[in-house]
């Protein structure tokens, strides 16, 4: 099915719903909303303010706090990662293509893995393979080192807004909502959600999302060939209805378990997780779908895959595709098979073009534009990750966490010059950023050549 693209803005999403003379307010009117009981005024203030700490965001505070800017990084989970915390061990893609450096960012997470030793991670062609739990540690000591300060259990649930700049964001805590000012914004969310909430307008694919995936570990499946699953396929599905049609497993690094990653929701229907009843009933089911995956292996299994143990699940689904920003430039899959570079790159990305368990297509290297990066209509506001702006399958060619990671190392980057010099992010010159950024290591020249298959997959 082909998807084209449905332009949505919170101020588009409030008229619809009839609500916009009561809820108008809630777009940026900071003074109407200080007023309210449960609400207690901004008592953070910082200079570049990441919200969502995956891959992006990650990138981003890194990138920001090297850059000499005060950095605080908010995530609503217990633990920064995102979907690589999430995935209970899948491997973190293209964060060393051509088996070399990518930067400062990319690098500096290694080493903090590494330092753990054999059981925090794998380094294998382009892919780090980690333990989660070491990776969960191992992004602190990153944040530590650079002196980027954090919050987990911090859900953005608002931005503030003057005008067109984003002023910060509210966020929801045990004591209510807190204010949270910054010079600059970066929205990391994975859902544009920042960018949403201030009125920018925002992207969806009006076809079919990338599915999302409930990841599982299981255990006592030691000596484990592909082979071993198929009959789980053919056999199972009318007895576990809410089983997969593909899903394979591999082995956690120097674990003696395993993690299985499948083709989630795609059989259950659609959803966009933006919409909390979709949401809900994606997670719901997916829950049910991990027990029936491994029922299904412990009686249609060959091998030793019948003797599974279910060892632990996600804490929530993984999110390929939802909402992303409308840019100045809206990055495409021709973009990706043409390898296109851009005047203003400030990262590239690699690997396949992976449209989650749907298609995989060999791309090119190809650049990611600064414009990508710049929501539309709002000012203060970068984006990084996969969110920026991109087609469906613009997006797919970006989402491997090395390019995520890239794309918020820039975004931090940008996001410390704009605070220093009090230029907005849009009107920052790029060359001082790609400057910046070479100095970190990055290496910008990239973009055009095709991988060989074992550095793309
Ligand atoms: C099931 C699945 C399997 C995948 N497999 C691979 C793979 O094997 N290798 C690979 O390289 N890539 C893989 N990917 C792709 C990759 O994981 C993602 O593209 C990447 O994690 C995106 O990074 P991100 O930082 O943009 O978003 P995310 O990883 O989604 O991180 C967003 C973060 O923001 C937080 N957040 C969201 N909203 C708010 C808010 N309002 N306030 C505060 N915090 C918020 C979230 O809790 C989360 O931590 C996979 C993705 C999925 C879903």
């Amino acid at each position: 099915m082909s998807n084209t693209l449905q332009k949505q803005g919170r101020r588009t999403f409030l008229k619809q719903a009839t609500l916009l003379p009561a809820a108008a307010g809630l777009v940026g009117a900071v003074g109407a909303q200080a007023a309210q009981p449960n609400r207690r005024p901004a008592s953070l203030q910082t200079d570049v303010l990441v919200v969502g700490g995956g891959p992006a965001g990650i990138g981003a505070a890194i990138g920001a706090a090297k850059a000499g800017a005060k950095t605080l990084v908010l995530e609503d989970e217990a633990f920064f990662g995102g979907v690589a915390a999430w995935g209970v061990g899948m491997c973190m893609n293209q964060m060393r293509p051509f088996s070399e450096p990518r930067g400062f960012v990319h690098e500096l997470l290694l080493e903090k893995l590494q330092a753990y030793g054999d059981q925090a991670v794998r380094l294998e062609t382009h892919q780090f393979f980690v333990n989660v739990e070491y990776l969960k540690a191992a992004v602190l000591d990153a944040l530590d080192e650079v002196g980027c300060t954090y919050l987990v259990h911090a859900k953005a649930v608002e931005a503030i807004t003057e005008g067109d700049q984003v002023k910060g964001v509210v966020i929801s805590t045990k004591s209510g909502l807190q204010e949270i000012r910054a010079n600059v914004v970066v929205d990391c969310t994975g859902d544009a959600d920042i960018a949403y909430f201030s009125g920018a307008p925002t992207l969806t694919a009006t076809g079919k999302l990338s599915p999302q995936t409930l990841g599982l570990n299981v255990g006592n499946v030691e000596g484990y060939g592909r082979k071993d699953l198929m009959p789980v396929f053919t056999e199972a599905r009318e007895q576990y209805p809410l089983i997969p049609d593909r899903w394979w497993m591999h082995q956690v690094s120097n674990c003696n378990f395993s993690y299985i990653n499948h083709s989630g929701t795609k059989t259950l229907g659609n959803f966009d997780v933006t919409d909390i009843e979709q949401f809900s009933k994606a997670e719901c089911l997916s829950r049910k779908q991990a027990v029936q995956m491994v029922e299904a292996m412990r009686h249609f299994g060959k091998g030793v895959v019948k003797n599974c143990e279910l060892v632990g699940t996600s804490p929530r689904i993984g999110v390929r595709e939802s909402r992303r920003i409308e840019g100045a430039y809206i990055l495409s899959e021709e973009d990706a098979l043409a390898g296109r570079r851009f005047d203003d790159a400030i990262a590239w990305r690699s690997g396949w073009l992976d449209i989650g368990f749907t298609r995989v297509t060999q791309m090119k290297v190809h650049q990611v534009p600064y414009r990508a990066l710049l929501p539309k209509q709002v000012e203060g506001l970068l984006v990084a990750g996969r969110c920026i702006s991109a087609t469906h399958a613009g997006a797919s060619a970006g989402k491997s966490m090395g390019n995520c990671f890239a794309t918020g190392h820039a975004a931090g980057v940008a996001g410390a010059m704009s605070s220093k010099t009090k230029v907005s992010p849009r009107a920052l010159d790029v060359k001082e950023i790609q400057k910046r950024l070479r100095q970190d290591g990055v290496n910008l020249d990239r973009g055009g050549e095709m991988q060989s298959r074992e550095m793309s997959n």
